[in-house]
């Protein structure tokens, strides 16, 4: 392993690359542009990108990129090269300010929602100073934001810029009324724990499914699946492991920081997580370190699957988005400190966040809803589809005590005793973890844990930090110019908690008590995408937006038309890709198999009338039956999709997918994992889910 500190960054223009190369005045000008968002001077812009070129260059670049993330969920690029012809008939190698930032890539591609008619296909990418350029495959990447000709937004990037404005403007609100005169811009910072599947290379080109939908669509259980609780944090197979260092490096080098790898809890299942960092890096690194999660395992002849539940009975994968909030003066605003109960000013920003969560319940389930996520969320693996949120005994002591004007008596961590001399004390935490709960307080930080494994996590935080900006911009309204502020906090954190209580549960979110209860007290259930969707359009949630200029209604609506048509069409994916592998593959080999029962039957019977045929005649009427049965189901899907062409209005055709189309498939597949588990090997068509989740060693 070679030197980790100088290994780290190293293909990034970062702050010491910037210092060591640009000079001094560009260097001062830029950092304005950075850290203050003062405008960038053209002149300036051009000795930056001269001095990124040199840079890339001397790494190997032929080629620049924008790199940015459009609606589709990945991120694009579109590659130049830095050659400009001289006269006599040769090339420099050239990049101009302008080039670094402004690029206009033809918009009609991609994905809009209707703003945008594909005759006015211009948009812009426009550099964005605040995330580092960086080298990947040979082509300088220069993080930007993407818009129409007419200034809509595009992309993922410029709403989580805007929401991250928003929740600082007002948290620096309220810390002034606290007495924090220094603070002058507060982050929030993410963590996202990545979880995923690895399995062979040349297994995966086998499987159509995989190939075309990420998921496996048919597919019978193996004998062992994940119920020995074997895997999780188990030993790490020498070509994972293999894997999970080259993979280190590469997102080292990236300026990632890797930190814990681990197996998870079903076979094949491997987990990922970073250091922490303000939202909009956290962001572009968890994008790149998908993609280098994949393209690492092509070198390693392994597939690296991002699927949300790329195999039935086994755990799916999600990513979990460690939440918190902190000053530029490094105080992190959910820490809790010795003493919590007295703490007024991290109390008044925990109730902002139970308030906000239970405000805004449907626009975070909204935020996480996608056709790959549905098969995860309330299956007993992952949070159910209704939020809410674990504090924990003590802090939920901690607010009851206040409401009810009775003192703490704050027994909190206590001394854990091994029994054991040789080791040493440590202490329990304060609260114990809460596995189950979509929305856990966690020390001091928010885990949010309904995310998909593939998800941008822009979009949750997006969501996240506008909703407390509007929290905080209440209590600072409502606290500026008191006249006993001490007073009026209390009184302001006993009254959220109480009105937005109902949103605290420390219990068991996989049970059904669970789902009565949560009815009971009136909190949403919006169990799938077709049913969570429509409240994006709420009048509440568009109002929220519109007031912090995060999106207009009009980038609302279409991103609502965007991520339903996204659903319908990943479904109808799934549905062809259903029907292919039926009538090409399946039952041209059932029909196989139980020709080759019939020879078997009939050479025995020939070879004399008292052999006995009677396993082969059984299986063949089995397998004749399941055959037809299967057969009718995939007809009932192909009806099913002749009818799509019917419904014109987006919502009621995501609304037939999830409701007739997929319990269509479902029925299908049933049939078909029967017939796998009753055919030859050799005859069925597909590698078995025991040879994809268990064939890396
Ligand atoms: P686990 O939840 O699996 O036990 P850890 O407690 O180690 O994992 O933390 C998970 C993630 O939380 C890590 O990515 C870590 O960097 C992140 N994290 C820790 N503190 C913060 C914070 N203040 N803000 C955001 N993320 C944080
Ligand atoms: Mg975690």
């Amino acid at each position: 392993m070679s030197n980790v500190p100088e290994l780290f960054g190293s293909l990034v223009f970062n702050e010491t690359t910037m210092k060591e190369r640009l000079p001094k005045q560009t260097y001062k000008a830029l950092q304005k542009t950075m850290k203050e968002g003062a405008p960038l001077d053209i002149n300036v812009a051009n000795i930056v990108a001269n001095t990124m070129k040199d840079w890339a260059i001397e790494h190997g670049c032929t080629h620049y990129t924008h790199w940015f993330q459009p609606m589709t969920g990945v991120t694009a690029e579109k590659h130049d090269s830095f050659i400009t012809p001289t006269d006599d008939g040769n090339v420099i190698m050239e990049f101009s300010g302008k080039e670094l930032i402004k690029g206009e890539p033809d918009a009609s591609s991609f994905p809009s929602g209707g703003l945008r008619a594909t005759f006015e296909a211009r948009g812009y990418t426009a550099w964005d100073p605040t995330s580092y350029a960086f080298i990947k495959d040979g082509s300088l990447c220069i993080p930007t934001v993407f818009c129409s000709y007419t200034g809509e937004v595009l992309d993922k990037k410029t709403p989580l810029l805007r929401s991250m404005e928003r929740i600082s403007v007002e948290a620096v609100r309220l810390l002034r009324l606290f007495g924090d005169t220094e603070t002058t811009r507060v982050n929030t910072t993410v963590g996202p724990e990545q979880e995923y599947f690895l399995i062979e290379k040349d297994i995966f080109d086998k499987r159509k499914d995989l190939t075309y939908t990420g998921r496996t669509l048919y597919g019978a259980r193996a004998p062992k699946g994940q119920e020995l609780d074997d895997h999780y944090f188990g030993k790490i197979k020498a070509r994972v492991s293999e894997y999970m260092k080259d993979l280190d490096e590469e997102l080292w080098k990236l300026g990632i920081y890797a930190k814990t790898k681990h197996n998870e809890v079903a076979p094949a299942q491997h987990e990922l997580a970073p250091i922490f960092t303000t939202t909009n890096l956290a962001t572009d690194h968890n994008q790149i370190m998908m993609e280098m999660m994949k393209r690492v395992a092509n070198r390693h002849g392994m597939e690296c699957l991002l699927h949300e539940k790329p195999f039935a009975g086994v755990n799916g994968s999600g990513k979990h988005n460690n939440w918190s909030i902190s000053t530029n003066t490094g105080r992190n605003l959910l820490e809790p400190g010795k003493n919590p109960y007295n703490n007024h000013e991290f109390l008044l920003f925990l109730v902002a966040v139970i308030k906000g969560v239970d405000e805004y319940q449907d626009l975070l389930r909204v935020s996480v809803a996608s056709a790959g996520n549905d098969h995860r969320l309330g299956a007993n693996e992952a949070p159910p589809a209704i939020m809410s949120m674990f504090l924990g005994d003590d802090l939920t002591a901690i607010l009851d005590s206040l409401v009810e004007g009775k003192e703490y008596d704050g027994a909190q961590s206590t001394k854990m005793d091994m029994g054991v001399e040789a080791i040493p004390e440590f202490k329990k935490d304060a609260t114990d973890r809460n596995r189950t709960s979509p929305f856990a307080f966690t020390g001091n930080k928010f885990e949010f844990r309904m995310l998909g494994s593939s998800v941008n996590i822009a979009c949750p935080n997006i969501m996240l930090n506008t909703i407390i900006a509007e929290q905080l911009a209440e209590f600072a309204d409502a606290l500026e110019g008191v006249e006993n502020f001490d007073e009026a906090v209390v009184e302001l954190i006993k009254k959220t908690y109480t009105e937005h209580k109902r949103i605290v549960f420390n219990g068991n979110n996989y049970s059904d008590e669970w789902v009565a209860e949560a009815e009971r007290r009136g909190l949403y259930n919006l169990r799938t995408l077709p049913e969570a969707l429509p409240h994006y359009i709420d009048e509440k949630n568009i109002e929220l937006f519109s007031k912090h200029k995060v999106y207009t209604p009009i980038e609302m609506h279409s991103r609502y038309e965007i991520l339903l048509e996204e659903y319908v069409k990943t479904l109808n994916i799934e549905a062809l890709t259903m029907l292919d592998m039926a009538k090409k593959d399946i039952i041209p080999a059932v029909s196989k198999y139980v020709k080759s029962l019939t020879d078997t039957a009939l050479a025995k019977k020939a070879l004399s009338a008292e052999i006995t045929a009677e396993v082969e005649v059984e299986l063949i009427n089995k397998l004749s039956k399941l055959q037809l049965c299967f057969s009718k189901r995939i007809d009932k899907i192909d009806a099913l999709l002749i009818k799509v062409s019917d419904i014109s209005d987006m919502q009621e055709l995501a609304n037939f997918y999830g409701g007739e189309v997929f319990p269509a498939m479902q029925e299908a597949r049933a049939v078909a994992d029967e017939m796998e588990m009753s055919m030859d090997a050799e005859f069925w068509p597909y590698p078995s889910y025991g040879q994809m989740l268990y064939s890396v060693k």
